[in-house]
């Protein structure tokens, strides 16, 4: 068929992964179309996701300190929350950064078509504007970077205003006496301590054994303590099946360990997890694979089973981070750019903005077990450094292990302040192959929370004496 507008490269969403693939293949001198359905670019992490959520968590994070500083000698007086205020300095950051997106596109001449694309052949996407206009835009090479939603349980009263998911909890209309999380994970949780620090009663449900699935125990548990004294309760191995709105509330109906029956919340924020939208693009029309659950599968190219269309970010598989689906952008734009590059990264950083928060990174002493992986370990209680009891808190952990026959890092993890910030330290030795001699000679900043890494090495060799 005939089409309306033709470019060398046509990339489906613009998040993180795609404006990211956009941007380095109009620097390496393509023409470029960029679809994306909402007026706003930035997708789920700069609107609704990262960076709203960080700017809350900022705001969360003065409040807890200035409430626990006390014993520092200085009292702060009750705080006054101008909810108004809170929400729109959080809307600020996130127009910041998506108006800068904007601009950056224009430099580049990457040009942005607003509408819900999907596939009408393997060389082309139909648009569809908000308005009912459609355009056929055709392209040699496209990359599908369509991201990922929230995940709806089927019993759950969406139609209920009470009912929020992690958008919903962003959009702050108001702080709820008493509020359910449903879901231990990371978005739960980062949710979980704005609401707290704002006033609300939390309490948690988690289906699985623990919170913050994926690093080891004893990296969860100083954020298990803290919660279980702040919060009204946590129920682990435990199911939610029913929700039931009525006028005194959401009565929740719970199935559990240590859970009530039943339990009635002002509000219920359900973070159960995200789905891939692959399944929403018309992706047969291009004989492009999606499996059932809608995630497209890729070569590390990040090419597709059909050659000249490529999948990044969220829409191709776990883990659904930001920083996964960035370098996955640049692979894929470099790759359709004739260059020879390929995902090759060894880990990828997770990190929950929790309070305390909470990083990791290749192995952990759980996979190890179950790999047959044989480590050492170091591990660093923070309650010996300066530096983090000087801010208060002793409850930190850096913990690092070395694969036993090479001595080279494998893994590492990080519980505390700033744990989100360290953790990229160790990424760097993982990528360069250090090993702990590298890591305990490095010398590092005193006194510093970076210091703990290069005790837990020590600590690791047997010649940590730097306990302060
Ligand atoms: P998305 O960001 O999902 O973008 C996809 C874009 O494509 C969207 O704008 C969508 O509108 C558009 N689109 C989809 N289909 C079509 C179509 N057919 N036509 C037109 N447009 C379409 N990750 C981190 O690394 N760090 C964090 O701190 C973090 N915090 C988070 C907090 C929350 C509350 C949430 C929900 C997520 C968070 N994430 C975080 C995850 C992160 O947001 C995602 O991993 C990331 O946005 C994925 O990027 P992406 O480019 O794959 O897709």
């Amino acid at each position: 068929g005939k089409s309306d507008q033709h470019a060398p490269l046509v990339v489906l969403g613009s998040g993180p992964g795609g404006y990211t693939a956009a941007f380095r293949a109009a620097d390496l001198g393509l023409d470029v179309i960029m679809i994306e359905k909402y007026e706003s670019i930035g997708g789920v992490c700069l609107n609704v996701g990262c960076i709203p959520s960080k700017a809350l968590l900022h705001t969360a994070e003065i409040m807890n300190e200035a409430a626990e500083f006390a014993d520092h000698g200085v009292t702060f007086g009750k705080p006054t929350v101008d909810l108004d205020k809170v929400r729109a300095n959080k809307d600020k950051v996130v127009s910041q950064l998506t108006g800068g997106l904007k601009g950056l596109a224009k430099q580049r001449k990457v040009k942005i078509v607003h509408g819900y694309g999907k596939f009408s052949s393997a060389n082309s996407i139909t648009v569809t504007a908000e308005d009912g206009s459609t355009q056929v835009i055709s392209f040699d090479n496209c990359i599908i970077a369509a991201g990922s939603r929230v995940t709806k349980l089927p019993f759950i009263p969406w139609d209920d205003p009470r009912v929020i998911d992690s958008t919903g909890a962003l959009e702050l209309a108001e702080i709820p006496e008493r509020m359910l999380v449903v879901g231990g994970g990371i978005i739960g949780l980062e949710m979980a301590t704005v609401y707290d620090a704002l006033g609300a009663k939390i309490t948690v449900v988690e289906l699985g054994p623990g919170i913050i699935p994926g690093p080891d125990r004893d990296l969860v548990r100083p954020l298990e303590k803290r919660i279980k004294a702040k919060y009204e309760n946590i129920y682990v191995n435990t199911m939610v099946t029913a929700i039931e709105p009525t006028e005194a509330g959401l009565v929740c109906h719970f199935k559990g360990d240590s859970s009530p029956e039943t339990e009635t919340f002002d509000r219920v924020l359900v973070a159960i997890g995200r789905s891939p939208n692959g399944l929403l693009i018309d992706a047969e029309n291009a004989g492009v694979a999606v499996d059932e659950r809608g995630f497209i599968n890729v070569d590390n190219q990040m090419r597709t089973n059909v050659d000249h269309i490529f999948a990044i970010g969220d829409v191709v598989g776990q883990p659904m981070l930001a920083h996964k689906a960035t370098h996955e952008g640049k692979v894929a734009a470099e790759v359709i750019a004739g260059h020879k590059a390929y995902f090759d990264a060894r880990t990828i950083p997770s990190v929950a903005y929790t309070d305390p928060e909470i990083a990791w990174m290749g192995e952990s002493e759980i996979s190890c077990k179950e790999k047959g992986i044989e480590y050492t370990k170091g591990v660093f209680p923070w309650a010996a450094s300066g530096r983090s009891l000087s801010r208060g808190r002793n409850e930190g952990l850096t913990k690092v292990l070395f694969d036993k026959e090479t001595g080279q890092i494998i893994g590492s993890g990080i519980v505390g302040s700033n744990a989100g910030e360290l953790i990229a330290e160790s990424v760097l030795a993982l990528e360069m192959g250090a090993d702990a001699h590298d890591l305990g000679l490095t010398i590092h900043p005193h006194p510093t929370l970076s210091e703990t890494l290069n005790f837990a090495a020590e600590v690791a060799e047997g010649t940590c004496t730097d306990i302060y």
